[in-house]
């Protein structure tokens, strides 16, 4: 009775019959959204426009209230985290992770693990590696990013049409019920049949292991959910300044080791700020039984860091942090919560010294980047090719980058198209195309090694030597035609004219 005196009131105080009917069917409808997936705690929050701008009509808050809704006023930043250290209690469900076990070749992985600890072992004993000794556990975990990336998971920037295949543009986001939650989705129209092709951001691990594709945020989930199922102790990992990835932890240097999934990188937490420029704020980290602010890891330089954090005062971090740990911990057992503060005050420790990108260089660094670069040849073999121009006229060779393509231009029209960087060069040594999806950029960069790069044209030889760089990333600080992935410009353009001479 008391339900229908409220709404009386709220409905004498709306504009028109039909306005406060329009309300009511979005309220409706918003509830039946959160009884559907009771779990999804984003769905809760109310996002309608027409609920929101109705909160200043007369009784209208109070009724949200009554029948059970919070007002909260509360740092959007730090409800984003209490909400995603909900979100990942979603990994631990048994069903789920015996059933992404069911997507992982365990035993090939086992096997490419014992033969790469193996042979990291011999490298270490002939002297040809001062590398730390590697345990089974993190030489499988390489196994295991590798195969993430390679032949798992697929990166999307915009999906091929479902009609004809061809390349699509981004028109607009809306939100639909899919078989296991309601997700976001971004719609895209082709750009030759014109048809519409759906892209959902899942959130929901069990379609992810079913599309197997997104941007980061869909990597980092599935690979959090991989790690878990095989009962690494994960986190997943938040940057407020846009990327997500995770940590493992690892028993036996008793410290949490960065993994990127999207890079297939292992512990090299300063690639973000040293190799990609990034202007860190707040990198946060969450797993089961812990929260934990993890920014001082993945940064050289604090003191800048600290000044650019300004989404809420320090205080009010830690102190979030702090309550959403203690209730969280409430749960774990005394044993495990008393090494969990071991743990913990051991990484604080780690973390309070600033690391240099040098640091990672010799000590402990573990990866197989270049090992597997060479094995999947991305790093290109070489065609000896000649540009050889018997007919009279104007020539232009131009290379695109993003495209990976030569166009060769004969008198101003196309002449011909040569794929791929290698097959347009007479020698070129340790140089390989690097494409940085996450940041959509695309160059030609050298590799850990040091470098000559050569580009021989009959007597025309443009040369390129690339070398320096600092630290663990050294290799990233020299670049050649480098351009965004949008881009279809030419990067290096070449004019010569044939004449009789
Ligand atoms: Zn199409």
């Amino acid at each position: 009775m008391e339900d229908m005196a409220r709404l009386a009131v709220i409905e004498q105080n709306t504009p028109s019959v039909e306005i406060f009917n329009k309300i009511l069917h979005a309220l409706i409808q918003h509830i039946t959204n959160i009884l559907e997936f009771p779990h999804d705690f984003e769905l809760r929050k109310i996002k309608d426009s027409l609920i929101k701008d109705s909160l200043s009509l007369d009784g209208f808050a109070d009724y949200l209230k009554y029948i059970g809704f919070e007002l909260i006023t509360k740092n959007e930043f730090l409800l984003k985290l209490e909400s995603l250290f909900n979100d990942v209690l979603k990994y631990e469900d048994e069903d789920l992770q015996e059933f992404a076990r069911l997507h992982i070749p365990i035993v090939t992985l086992q096997i490419k693990a014992m033969e790469r600890l193996r042979e990291h072992q011999r490298l270490i004993k002939t002297g040809q590696s001062k590398e730390t000794d590697l345990n089974f556990d993190i030489a499988f975990l390489i196994e295991l990013l590798e195969w993430y990336k390679h032949s798992f998971f697929k990166w999307v920037d915009s999906p091929d049409c479902q009609n004809c295949g061809g390349r699509t543009t981004y028109k607009r986001n809306t939100t639909m019920k899919m078989e296991t939650e309601t997700c976001r989705v971004e719609v895209y129209i082709c750009e030759s049949c014109t048809a519409s092709t759906n892209f959902p951001r899942h959130n929901c691990p069990r379609a992810l292991l079913k599309s197997k594709r997104g941007r980061c945020g869909e990597w980092a989930a599935c690979f959090t959910l991989l790690c878990r199922s095989l009962n690494y102790d994960t986190r997943y990992v938040y940057d407020t300044t846009d990327h997500v990835w995770c940590e493992v932890f690892d028993y036996d240097s008793n410290r949490w080791l960065h993994v990127d999934p999207c890079e297939a990188k292992l512990d090299q937490p300063l690639i973000y700020e040293h190799g990609w420029g990034k202007k860190l704020e707040y990198i946060i980290a969450f797993s089961r039984d812990d929260i934990q602010d993890v920014t001082w890891r993945y940064s050289g330089h604090h003191k800048e860091v600290r000044q650019r954090r300004i989404l809420c005062s320090d205080l009010e971090l830690m102190e979030t942090i702090l309550l959403l740990r203690k209730h969280r911990q409430k749960q774990v057992s005394e044993a495990r919560r008393i090494y969990l503060t071991k743990r913990l005050v051991q990484e604080l420790a780690q973390m309070l010294v600033e690391r240099k990108p040098s640091d990672y260089d010799n000590e402990g660094r573990i990866s197989g980047s270049l090992q597997w670069r060479k094995q999947r040849g991305e790093l290109g073999e070489t065609k000896s090719h000649v540009f050889d121009f018997k007919e009279l006229g104007r020539y232009s060779i131009q290379y695109v980058t993003s495209k990976d393509e030569y166009r060769i231009y004969k008198n101003g029209g196309e002449y011909e198209i040569i794929n791929t960087w290698c097959d347009g060069t007479f020698e070129a040594k340790n140089v390989f195309r690097k494409e940085e999806k996450d940041w959509k950029m695309v160059y030609i960069a050298r590799e850990e090694t040091p470098t000559i790069f050569d580009r021989r044209f009959k007597t025309l030889i443009l040369k390129a030597e690339l070398s320096g760089g600092h630290g663990d990333v050294s290799w990233q600080h020299a670049q050649l035609f480098r351009q965004t992935l949008m881009d279809s410009e030419s990067t290096l353009c070449v004019e010569l004219t044939v004449n009789e001479n």
